[in-house]
C-alpha cells in the first residue's frame, strides 16, 4: 500500500464499487428470520481500512446492517483471550463441508463441532464467554465499540427478538451438545449471548476498523491496544481462511485467496495480513449464504492488489 498513493486507493475502491454493482439483483435475501427478509436488496457498501488507520469507503459504507456470523470472529478472539487453547478440546479446527446450521455431524462426532465458525462451534464459544463474563452480550457490544472507535454501536433488538422467536434449530444444536456434556451453562443463557452478538448492527466502516487488528498483527489502532498477540492473530486468520466462508471456503480461497468471514446479513470481512482489512456488504446471498456482490468485490480487490505488487496473504 505504501507505494500506492491515497488517491489511488480511493479510486480503486470507487472503481470496485462501480463494477460490483453489476452483480446486484443476483441471489436471495436471508429468510430464516423475518427481520432479515425485509432488507433492501440493492444496497452495496465497501470500506478498506489500511494499517495506518486510513479508511477508503464507497457506496453504502456507513449504513448499519446485521453482522450475523461475522460476530463469530469477535466471539472467538475473546474466548481465546480469556481461555486460551483449552477451547480446542471442545471445538474442532477443520472445515465442515456442511451448511452452517447442520446437526448431522454433531451427532456422529459426540457433540464436538467441526470449527468455531459454524453455528454449533460459535455456540460452544459463546458458552465459554457466558462462563467468563457476567454480561457477555454487553461485553461484546463494548468490545465492538472499542475496536471500531464508534460508541454508538448497538445490538438491534428487533433482530434479537426475531432470532429468539425462531431459535428452534440453534436451540436443538445447543441441547444436543449439552447432552454430550459440551455446554456448561443454561442453554437459554448461551443462546441469548450468541443471538445478541449476531444481532449487532455495524457498518462496513465499523467492521473494517474493528477487525483491522487481524491485519495488524493483533494491534487494534482505534482502541490503541494490542488486542491479541501476533501469533493469535495469525492463527485466527488461518481459521478464517479455511472455515470463514461457510461450506464454500475452498471456492472463495481459490477465487480471492484471503482470510474472510461472511454473515447472512450480506457482510463479508476480509484481511490482507500486514496491509489492510476490508468489509463489503450487499444483502443478496448465493446458495452457501455468501453475498454475491461482496464476493465479487473482494475478488476484484484481490486482483488489483496482486497486480499492484501487494500480494494477498
Ligand atoms: N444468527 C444466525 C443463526 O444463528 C447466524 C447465521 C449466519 O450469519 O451464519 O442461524
Amino acid at each position: 500500500i505504501a507505494e500506492m498513493d491515497r488517491g489511488g486507493m480511493q479510486d480503486r475502491v470507487d472503481g470496485i464499487a462501480h463494477r460490483a454493482r453489476s452483480r446486484l439483483g443476483t441471489g436471495k435475501l436471508a429468510d430464516y428470520i423475518p427481520a432479515l427478509a425485509d432488507q433492501d436488496p440493492n444496497r452495496f457498501g465497501i470500506a478498506v481500512c489500511t494499517n495506518d488507520g486510513r479508511v477508503y469507503a464507497a457506496g453504502d459504507a456507513q449504513e448499519v446492517f446485521s453482522i450475523q456470523s461475522i460476530s463469530k470472529v469477535f466471539l472467538l478472539a475473546l474466548a481465546l483471550r480469556a481461555c486460551g487453547g483449552e477451547l480446542w478440546s471442545r471445538v474442532g479446527l477443520n472445515p465442515s463441508g456442511m451448511p452452517f446450521n447442520s446437526l448431522s455431524q454433531l451427532e456422529a462426532e459426540q457433540g464436538k463441532p467441526r470449527n468455531p465458525f459454524i453455528n454449533a462451534g460459535a455456540i460452544v464459544v459463546a458458552d465459554h464467554l457466558v462462563s467468563a463474563f457476567a454480561t457477555p452480550a454487553q461485553h461484546i457490544q463494548d468490545v465492538a465499540r472499542r475496536l471500531s472507535g464508534n460508541p454508538s454501536i448497538l445490538i438491534d433488538r428487533r433482530v434479537l427478538e426475531s432470532e429468539w422467536q425462531h431459535r428452534s434449530r440453534n436451540a436443538a444444536t445447543a441441547y444436543l451438545m449439552k447432552s454430550f456434556g459440551n455446554i456448561a451453562n443454561e442453554v437459554d443463557d448461551v443462546l441469548y449471548a450468541y443471538f445478541a452478538c449476531c444481532s449487532l448492527g455495524m457498518s462496513c466502516v465499523d467492521l473494517a476498523r474493528a477487525l483491522n487488528f487481524l491485519a495488524s498483527a493483533g494491534y487494534a489502532r482505534c482502541a490503541d491496544e494490542q488486542f491479541v498477540t501476533p501469533a493469535l492473530a495469525r492463527k485466527i486468520n488461518s481459521i478464517l481462511f479455511t472455515c470463514g466462508m461457510y461450506d464454500a471456503a475452498g471456492d472463495f480461497a481459490y477465487r480471492v485467496g484471503l482470510p474472510a468471514k461472511s454473515g447472512v446479513g450480506g457482510g463479508i470481512v476480509a484481511v490482507v495480513p500486514g496491509k489492510l482489512s476490508v468489509c463489503v456488504w450487499s444483502p443478496l446471498l448465493d446458495a452457501s449464504g455468501n453475498s454475491v456482490a461482496a464476493q465479487y468485490a473482494l475478488e476484484l480487490l484481490s486482483n488489483e492488489l496482486a497486480s499492484n505488487g501487494t500480494t494477498p496473504a
